[in-house]
Formats: structure tokens, sequence, C-alpha cells
């Protein structure tokens, strides 16, 4: 899917353009407006997802670079299942609740009454071997899971409840809704029970009737190689839980920064600097050179090089984001002009300037 195609603006649209074009098409599509109309419910979904993708800044950026729609973590299989795809699951509830959140309607309802509990944001740092190849970190997080005394239901287990009298015990309040944008019949979740259709007659005293309670735990994340500062990994189901008959929210990976020590990155190329003499420059030397991968490389500047050269060693570089390979590890030649010379070396350098192969044409 190109999301920009499903939205129909072009690649340098602003985010302005994007929410406009997501706005009319989200309401043409929207399935108030076509009731039984199963195609306009897909491009409804449809639109949705791209709005997804392009109005989160990282999540644009790696389709702009990688051609995929998918988070940085995503394609990778370790494990998760397809837990943090986002694309797996994503269904009309979800597009509604999209469109919902986006246009300042109550959150609190979505089309199905569904909770979703909050996103908890891990910001992570990692070092250039991380980045580079990919590895495991292991992330302590602290997030609300549903209570084990009570199963989330925030009612004291022998005490047992009653039936919530707001809704009859269907846990949802059906609405019309009068906006500029037209009317719409929205289900909001029955605020007195919270959604659960029950009252309960006495509270857990475990997490005092909210069905929830803080718990630290550490999770195990798998970091393709190639991240950049700026990029997440999203953990479907893994954030705060919401308590009662809702879902947890995600868990998102942040990557914070990169250290890259003594390189410099370029996309998915490494520039290492390399300071050498000027009798090396001129005769050729060879160099050890450090790697992402903690190898030390050896490299032969050739006779003759001048400042600003690179010497290219092929495919040790960053791993490409999503893809096959690495960038390469640009060894970026400078050469070292001394500030100071003792007596003798001037007199050796004053013959030089008067030597045939050391003379510049210049004015
Ligand atoms: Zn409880
Ligand atoms: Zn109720």
């Amino acid at each position: 899917m190109n999301p920009y195609e499903v939205l129909g603006v072009d690649r340098s649209a602003s985010a302005e353009d994007i929410k406009k074009a997501y706005r009319t098409a989200a309401m043409k599509n929207h399935p108030d407006r076509n009731p039984g109309d199963h195609k306009a419910e897909e491009r409804f979904k449809k639109v949705a997802r791209a709005y997804e993708v392009l109005s989160d800044p990282s999540r644009r950026d790696a389709y702009d670079r990688y051609g995929t729609t998918e988070d940085p973590g995503a394609s990778h299989g370790h494990g998760m299942g397809g837990m943090h795809d986002i694309f797996s699951g994503f269904g009309l509830d979800d597009a509604m609740r999209a469109f919902m959140e986006n246009f300042g309607f109550s959150s609190g309802g979505s089309g199905s009454g569904v909770v979703k509990g909050e996103d908890v944001t891990v910001k992570v740092d990692l070092d250039l071997e991380e980045a580079a190849l990919g590895g495991r970190r292991e992330i302590e997080v602290e997030r609300n899971v549903s209570c084990g005394e009570c199963s989330g239901t925030g009612a004291d287990n022998a005490a047992g409840s009653e039936t919530c009298r707001q809704c009859n015990g269907i846990g949802k309040v059906s609405s019309i809704r009068n906006t500029l944008l037209g009317s719409f019949r929205t289900v909001n979740r029955c605020h007195v029970c919270g959604g659960s259709g029950k009252i309960p007659k006495k509270l857990c005293s475990n997490c005092r009737g909210r069905g929830f309670e803080k718990k630290k735990s550490t999770i195990a994340v798998d970091l393709p190689a190639g991240l950049s500062a700026g990029h997440y990994i999203r953990l479907r189901g893994q954030g705060h839980h919401p308590g009662q008959s809702g879902i947890p929210g995600d868990l998102k990976l942040l990557i914070n920064k990169i250290d890259y020590g003594l390189f410099r990155r370029e996309e998915d190329d490494l520039v290492y600097p390399l300071t050498i003499s000027y009798p090396q420059a001129v005769l050729g030397a060879e160099f050890a050179v450090p790697s992402p991968d903690g190898d030390s490389l050896r490299i032969k500047v050739d006779s003759g090089t001048s400042a600003g050269t690179r010497f290219k060693l092929k495919h040790h570089g960053m791993g490409r984001l999503h893809r096959r390979g690495r960038g390469d590890l640009l060894v970026e030649v400078d050469i070292h002009v001394p500030g100071k010379v003792k007596r003798r070396e001037k007199e050796l350098l004053n013959k030089l300037e008067e030597s045939p192969s050391f003379k510049v044409e210049n004015s």
C-alpha cells in the first residue's frame, strides 16, 4: 500500500494537507454515511491506515526511505508473532477509533465500546554495534496490568456484583452526535460501570475497584539492524491495561540517541576519519581502522593520496533496515600539517619546495 496514493497527496505534502486529505476521504467513506457498503468500509479502513503512517513523522520517514509502512521493528519475525505488525488485526474498530480521536470526538467510545489502555513509551540509547548490527535489549517497564486478585473486574470476588442500571448490563450507551462534519451515531462506553455492565457489590481491595495494578516487568525486545534516532518499535498490546474488559495499549520503544563513537553516519554508510602524516600521504602506507563489529580492519592508503580522499571497505557499515546487506565503511583521509617545525625540518621543507615534484602552478 502506498499511503500517499491512498490519500491522494504527493510526497511533499505538509502535515496539514495530509490531515485535510484524510478528513475528506474518511468523511466520504464513513460507515455511517454508507450503510451496508462493504467497499466504502474497506476504503475507510485503508485511509485510516494511510493516515496512521503519514501522520507519524518517524513512520513517514521510514516509508520515504525504505518503502515500508510498518514500524521499524515490525518485519522481523522473532517470537512475537504478528504482535507488533501494525497491519495485523487493523479492523474497523481501529479505523473508527482513529477517526474519533483525530477529529475530537469522545475517545471513550469507539464503535465497539472497547476501551484501550494508554501506550507506554520507553526511550533507549543505542551504541554503535546495536544500531549497526541489531541485537536484543532487555528493558524494564512499569505498567498497569490486569489486577491479579479480581482478574480486572474491580469487584471483590466473594461479594459478587449486580447488573448496571444505567446500561442494563450492556456496557454501552448510544447517542447521536451533531457536529460540523455531519451527524454520527456514536456508541459510548457506559460511564457508570466502565463498560463491564456490572456494578461490584464490594470493590476489590487490591486494586480499589480500578481493575488494574502497577507491575514492573522486564521485556526482551529484538532490535533490527539499521535503526536511527527517532525510530520506534511498537509492541502491540504491551502497554497499560485499562482494567475491566478493556485491552492494553501498546509499548513503544523509542530510539532516543545513538552513540557513533569515532564514526559519523551517512545513511547506511559509516565514515571513519583517519589522520595521516604528509610523508605517508605522499609515499603510501597501511593502517588499522576499527569497525562497528569490533574488529580491526587493514586499509592501504595509496601513494599520492590527497586530503578528503575516501577509501571504501565494502559491507562494513550499518545494516540496512528491513533489507539485506550492509552499507560501507568509508575511511576519510585527513593530512596532518604541523603547526611548528624545527630548524632542520624547515631546511628539508625548503629543499622540497624547490624540488620539481612538489611544484604547484598558481599565481
Ligand atoms: Zn482487583
Ligand atoms: Zn453500565
